[in-house]
């Protein structure tokens, strides 16, 4: 009883919604994925409708206008097997070595997404059924005598679907098996619970993503809360004896963007931060400030027609990606205004915590 004491929260947090689907589909070549069955299991379970695929193609998910198809898609779940392109695994730089993927999609509704123009087709949520061959396949990866390190949230928020699909603990728990193999996840979520007892080893380093509370409420819907993400990175941390995750821990500070009273929203997060991270724990800050494609201006714009991201060209630099693709970054002068901020009140706060990298 003392060990559940020690972990609660200085004040009851709510925790957030868990994202259910209005429609499960699962394709033929899933369901012949043991690992597949397992997530048809636990939908099913949950009281979720399963429609089995005649074909391992999804359709009729398109709707009148791209708004609709977005509306059909965010509540869909596909259960289907990842291509064979994605045991091809690419480097994913300053994040990890390798990106790999354990679904493409998310449930939540941010009206910066990321993943806004980088997948194909509608956004629906695809978990991948083939597992098991997901994972051996990371081994072909690994460096001789160092640490690799492997991302699994660049298409995806792992911990969103978690309950849905078992798979987030499943590669924690391989990663724990492996040597010189580490696993990093970020997630806008907080249901945590099922990851404390997972034997991680510390090949893990979970990561969650925070943002001002003015921004997290406006601009993220369908995410856990500030104070619910506070109360799971506590958890994580936590050492294990005193019922936590034991976990060596990240904090995504991300998208950062100048609104109007930035310099108060940012120090009153780094303070809640501060209150939250209280006890001797090891953890790693990354810095990322917001940035927009002309692809993906469009795209949610038409999505978040109302949103009160500031998409102005005329206010930013625009830079150039390796793949020859603009992108709008904020003005020189306004990045190192907001770099010199961070830098400083992080140094000042958690003098033992890195900063792995600013973009
Ligand atoms: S949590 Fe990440 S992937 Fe999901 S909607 Fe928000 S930005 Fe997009």
């Amino acid at each position: 009883m003392e060990a559940v004491q020690e972990i609660e929260y200085t004040k009851p947090v709510k925790p957030s919604k868990l994202w259910m689907p209005k429609q499960v589909l699962i394709t033929p070549a899933a369901l012949q994925e043991p690992w597949g069955q397992q997530m048809y299991e636990r939908v099913q379970a949950l009281g979720l409708p399963v429609q089995e695929l005649k074909s391992n193609r999804l359709t009729g998910l398109r709707g009148e206008d791209e708004r609709e198809t977005y509306r059909n898609a965010k509540s869909t779940l596909a259960i289907v097997t990842a291509p064979p392109s994605a045991l091809k695994l690419q480097p994913i730089p300053p994040s990890a070595d390798y990106q790999f993927h354990l679904a493409e999609g998310c449930p939540a509704h941010c009206q910066y997404c990321y993943l806004a123009g980088s997948l194909q087709g509608p956004p629906v949520i695809r978990a991948f059924a083939n597992l098991p061959t997901i994972l051996n396949n990371l081994v072909n990866y690994r460096k001789p005598n160092e640490v690799t390190t492997f991302e699994a949230s660049c298409y995806t928020d792992p911990l969103g679907i978690e309950h849905l699909t078992g798979s987030l603990s499943e590669t924690i728990r391989f990663f724990g098996e492996q040597e010189n193999m580490h696993l990093r996840w970020v997630s806008k979520f907080d249901q945590v619970d099922g990851l404390l007892s997972v034997p991680h080893h510390g090949h893990t380093q979970p990561r969650i993503s925070l943002n001002a509370d003015f921004i997290s409420r406006r601009m993220e819907g369908g995410t856990a809360s500030l104070e619910a993400r506070l109360a799971a990175i506590r958890k994580l941390a936590m050492p294990q004896l005193l019922g936590g995750g034991g976990y060596k821990v990240g904090l995504v500070i991300a998208p950062i963007m100048p609104i109007p009273d930035w310099e108060e929203q940012y120090t009153h997060l780094l303070d809640r931060l501060a209150q939250t991270l209280d006890f001797p724990c090891e953890f790693t800050f990354e810095l990322i400030s917001h940035r927009f494609t002309p692809g993906s201006k469009a795209l949610l714009q038409e999505w978040y027609p109302n949103t009160s991201i500031d998409f102005d060209e005329s206010t930013r630099s625009m830079k150039f990606n390796k793949f020859g693709g603009k992108k709008y970054v904020y003005t020189a002068a306004t990045m190192q205004q907001l770099r010199s901020f961070f830098y400083s009140e992080l140094n000042r706060r958690f003098p033992a915590a890195p900063i792995l990298y600013w973009t």
